[in-house]
């Protein structure tokens, strides 16, 4: 097999560069699909704001599939939740005999 000469070296590399130009198309359509339905997969995910009852303040974020943007949940906060904790103590609950009604 005689030694291939430069015309024949530059007809396979150019063949060869059009084979990896056709393969690059086909990974970037595919890297564009890829990015399309990420971004769809982004959009469709909303947040569920949990805000605490009693004081009002967002206590934190939470991923919903299938929630509404913009919606709202309710929660209690770390600041809150002790008063109200306290309250529930059978200790500070008010005696039956006030809670009748006259
Ligand atoms: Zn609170």
């Amino acid at each position: 097999m005689p030694p291939p000469t430069a015309l024949m070296v530059s007809r396979v590399e150019h063949q060869r560069s059009r084979q990896l130009i056709r393969d690059s198309k086909v990974l970037i359509a595919h890297a564009q699909e890829l990015i399309r339905q990420s971004r769809l997969t982004i959009g469709q995910q909303t947040y569920l704001q949990i805000v605490c009852a009693w004081c009002q303040q967002t206590v934190r974020w939470q991923r919903a599939e299938g929630a509404a943007r913009g919606q709202i949940s309710h929660s209690i906060c770390f600041d809150c939740f002790a008063p109200v904790f306290r309250e529930l103590d059978p200790v500070n609950a008010p005696s039956p005999i006030s809670m009748q009604v006259k």
